[in-house]
């Protein structure tokens, strides 16, 4: 076998490391790439977690794509149970613990793709039985099977994770309770004439709903038989944690990498943190926001897939002349709650209002298609624009059909810096079953002044 040219270490392999494995494999086929991930599986989609729980699918199995044998097969050598401890940049030296053993191991190149782990609330109880989170595997296994047998079920947290562990239970049939510091549903992501339309679709589903209210403690023995709140004390059986996450990167706070405030790995265009040789993509790093025009934390799997092939790309390369881009992220996400779908991108009016934008915001109702087919509804469409250029800044969208599929839509508009004029001619499709002639989209754009 010919000698490998350079060693490229890439430690977490999930969606970022991994994208990155099997790019950085095709790209130099003289390099030699190694993966640590610290648990036992690698490949894992988090995201299929509150289906699973939901009933959704049975076979736990489906959200792990790859196994280690397929990547060896790929030549990527994936060394699971493996936790890096330590960098040691100056000598390139890596610190790694594999049971009770500790490891040491040179690299030319690293990736870190550490991703990142619940945040949970300052608060006491946390520790009785009946607490939990979602956010590995065996998260989503130790809950399906908790929730078997119980009634009631709280959840705190109504961010993207928290909704969708809601519609779960209420799928499984379980009283469910939400709490929510905020005075709104998922206020980071959508604005209020969005989210108040989530707000009344899980009511009328039951859920019980509570709102500015932050968890105190979670009450009983030594397994959950309530919460406390900073407004009152509530049964329940058992607690879903799903207050938000934060990078995995205290290991690394003796390199002087650095970070943004939450602990975020600043990385580049180009997937590059500040020290050398080192790159960083995922939920472990910040990404460049380019509405905003600077670095932010959106911790989705669809940036950690692009960054990652990015920076697999960029770390294999012999020359780094060639080094690819990255052309921005513009957070765009969605969410599914009961009948609803709701998806944004580019930024919200919050967003817009503190990063000190000029914008306008225009708000319409219109129908998802033609009113003599079948199933036509409303759509709720909020724009934020620039208020004197006219240039799209954001995109939220809300309906039972059609809003989510609509907002790609959106994001290749504001992607492509187009103003609402451009939007109000945009030439969609239409056919009675899919939209009207007029499309929502369309109108917006039009009244947008
Ligand atoms: C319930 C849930 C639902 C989601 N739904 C969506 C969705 O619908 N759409 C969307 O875009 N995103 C969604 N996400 C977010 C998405 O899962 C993440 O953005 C994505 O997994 C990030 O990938 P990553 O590779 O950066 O990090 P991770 O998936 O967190 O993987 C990092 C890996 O690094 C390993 N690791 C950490 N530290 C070390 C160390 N020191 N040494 C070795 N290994 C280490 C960890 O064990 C882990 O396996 C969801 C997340 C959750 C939890």
């Amino acid at each position: 076998m010919a000698e490998k040219t350079m060693k490229i270490v890439i430690i977490g392999g999930e969606a970022a490391g991994m994208s990155a494995a099997a790019k950085a494999v095709r790209v130099n086929r003289d390099a030699e790439v190694v993966v640590f991930e610290a648990s036992e599986i690698i490949s894992f989609g988090a995201c299929g977690l509150p289906y699973y729980v939901g009933d959704e699918f049975q076979d736990h199995t489906y959200m792990a794509e790859f196994t280690p044998a397929q990547f060896a097969e790929r030549g990527v050598q994936v060394l699971t149970s493996h936790r890096v401890t330590k960098v040691d940049v100056a000598n390139k030296q890596l610190e790694v613990r594999h049971g009770d053993a500790l490891i040491s191991t040179h690299y030319d190149r690293l990736m870190i793709a550490t991703g990142a782990s619940e945040v949970m609330p300052p608060v006491d109880g946390l520790e009785k039985a009946g607490v939990f989170s979602l956010r590995r595997m065996d998260d989503g296994l130790r809950l399906k099977q908790a929730i078997a047998d119980v009634e009631h079920v709280t959840v705190i947290g109504s961010g993207f994770i928290g909704l969708e562990v809601v519609e779960a239970l209420v799928h499984q049939g379980k009283k469910v309770r939400l709490v929510e510091r905020a005075e709104r549903l998922i206020p980071d992501a959508f604005d209020a004439e969005i989210s108040t339309h989530l707000q009344t679709e899980l009511e009328d589903a039951g859920v019980e709903l509570l709102l500015a209210q932050s968890l105190q403690a979670v009450l009983g023995e030594t397994a959950v038989s309530g919460i406390r709140t900073d407004q009152g004390e509530y049964a329940t059986d058992l607690v879903v944690i799903c207050t938000g996450v934060k990078p995995n990167t205290t290991f690394l706070q003796s390199t002087g990498i650095e970070m943004l405030g939450n602990g975020a790995i600043v990385v580049d265009l180009q997937g590059r943190t500040s020290l050398p040789d080192v790159w960083a993509a995922g939920d472990c790093a910040s990404i460049w926001h380019s509405v905003l025009g600077q670095n932010a934390y959106i911790p989705l799997a669809t940036g950690a897939n692009k960054l990652g092939r990015l920076v697999g790309e960029n770390i294999a390369l012999v020359d780094q002349h060639q080094a690819l881009t990255f052309q921005g992220s513009l957070g765009t996400s969605c969410v599914k709650v009961l009948g609803l779908e709701a998806g944004r991108t580019g930024v919200s009016e919050q967003e817009a209002e503190g990063a000190g934008l000029n914008y306008k915001t225009v708000v319409i109702k219109d129908k998802c298609h033609t009113n003599y087919c079948a199933g036509q509804s409303d759509i709720h469409l909020k724009l934020i624009y620039d208020a004197d250029s006219h240039v799209v800044l954001g995109a939220q969208m809300l309906g039972r059909k059609g809003a989510v599929h609509r907002i790609d839509a959106l994001a290749v508009a504001i992607a492509m810096g187009m103003t609402t004029q451009q939007l109000g001619m945009m030439d969609f499709a239409y056919a009675p079953p899919f939209a009207r002639t007029w499309d929502v989209m369309n109108v917006a754009g039009n009244v947008a002044k």
